[in-house]
């Protein structure tokens, strides 16, 4: 299907002429996170952009005067109105790139009247009735959604079917699962200790202030240790009845915030339970690609993991573009003296850590029957 960037604004989620994609809604679709989703619809060749939602600071605005100057927008995103989380919206399908607070609100709420939310937002990510999902590494945990139903209890009026929420990671959790996954399959994994060093825009705008963090590291991102230390547990772990068994793994964390404007790099050392040579570790990362429901996705990279030989890689500027942020380099594979292997890992917070990923979760449930044209 081709896409068709001709769609109607927002508060009409009918298509041009011709054009047969699925319309998505957009929460939160002025932030950084929100704004990537939307550039993402543009070319889209599923799904159309139809309803974006900011907070009740931006109801009845262009979208255009209310993301960042820096983000180019098509002529007809750049026109459409934004409307409050209330709604109501048409579209089935909700892509949520919502701070916590708002979304630990409003994703319920919308599960509810039966839409499917698809959410960037840490706030039931740890639930256990709710999927945290890599589509490369654990897409049969999407499962899980189809037991929601009676879980969420909407405000006046009987819950609808069709509905539930499904997460992707936290930013730094998004390059590190996937790197994670193939050498646990092959050696088996102990532990990991890891140190972040996370760009500018994983905290959203206006984000830190310059006079803190130009000339400086800031070594402490809060919140930031808990998720990197428990969500690979999840997102590693089996699907049981219905129920996650977490993986059994310790995971270490120490999260820095450096003046890099895109990009997370991370300093991995890992605990093996069988021992693997670097040219081992390499060959897994190299073949490692997604499990057969997952692949073909029109966002996911055909290589997810991409390891680099040079010594000075992966570098932020370098390597986030990759695959249009969505591959992962792996760089400075090397024996490590406390652990077993010892390499960094870089990705691109803002595609492959948020708005790609809610794409590629949307996808996966697109390819798995579990999108609707419209609300029911
Ligand atoms: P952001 O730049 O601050 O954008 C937040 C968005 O939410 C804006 O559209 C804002 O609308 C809207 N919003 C804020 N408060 C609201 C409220 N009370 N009710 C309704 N809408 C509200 O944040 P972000 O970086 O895009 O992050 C969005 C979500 O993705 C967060 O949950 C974050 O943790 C998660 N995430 C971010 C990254 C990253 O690298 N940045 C990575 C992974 C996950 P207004 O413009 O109207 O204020």
């Amino acid at each position: 299907m081709t896409p068709d960037s001709s769609s109607s604004p927002a508060g009409d989620p009918s298509p041009s002429a011709g054009d047969r994609r699925i319309p998505v809604a957009v929460l939160g679709a002025t932030g950084t996170v929100g704004a990537r989703l939307v550039q993402r619809l543009e070319r889209h060749p599923w799904f159309r952009l139809a309803e974006v939602a900011a907070s009740e600071r931006s109801e009845g605005a262009r979208l255009r005067d209310r993301v960042s100057p820096d983000i180019e927008l098509s002529a007809v995103d750049a026109e459409r109105t934004l409307v409050s989380l209330d709604g109501p919206f048409r579209s089935h399908l909700v892509l949520s790139a919502l701070p916590a607070s708002a979304a630990r609100e409003i994703e319920p709420e919308l599960a509810a009247r039966g839409h499917l939310v698809v959410s960037n937002a840490s706030a039931f990510r740890a639930d256990p009735g709710v999927p945290l999902i890599v589509p490369e590494v654990n897409p049969d945990h999407l499962d899980m959604v189809d037991h929601q139903a009676g879980r969420w209890t909407p405000t006046g009026g009987p819950a609808r079917d069709g509905g539930g929420i499904v997460t992707n990671p936290n930013c730094a959790v998004a390059g590190l699962a996937p790197v994670l996954a193939p050498l646990d399959a092959a050696f088996g994994l102990r532990r990991v200790v890891v140190t972040t060093f996370q760009a500018i825009s994983g905290a959203g705008r206006p984000g830190p202030s310059a006079i803190d963090l130009v000339d400086n590291v800031v070594p402490w991102i809060g919140g930031e240790e808990e998720k990197i230390e428990a969500e690979p547990r999840k997102i590693l772990g089996r699907l049981v009845d219905g129920a996650i068994e977490g993986a059994s793994l310790t995971v270490s964390a120490t999260a820095t915030r450096v003046p890099v404007l895109h990009g997370h790099l991370e300093a991995v050392s890992v605990e093996l339970d069988r021992t693997a040579t670097v040219d081992e570790a390499t060959a897994v990362w190299r073949a490692f690609r997604a499990p057969e429901v997952a692949r073909g996705l029109p966002s996911g990279p055909e290589q997810p993991i991409v390891v680099l030989e040079q010594d000075d890689r992966p570098q932020p500027r370098l390597d986030r573009d990759r695959a249009e942020g969505m591959a992962i380099s792996v760089g400075r594979v090397r024996p490590c003296p406390v652990h077993t292997l010892r390499f960094l890992v870089l990705s691109h917070n803002l595609e492959r850590g948020a708005a790609g990923a809610a794409m590629l979760n949307a996808e996966l449930a697109q390819a798995s029957g579990r999108v609707r044209p419209a609300l029911g």
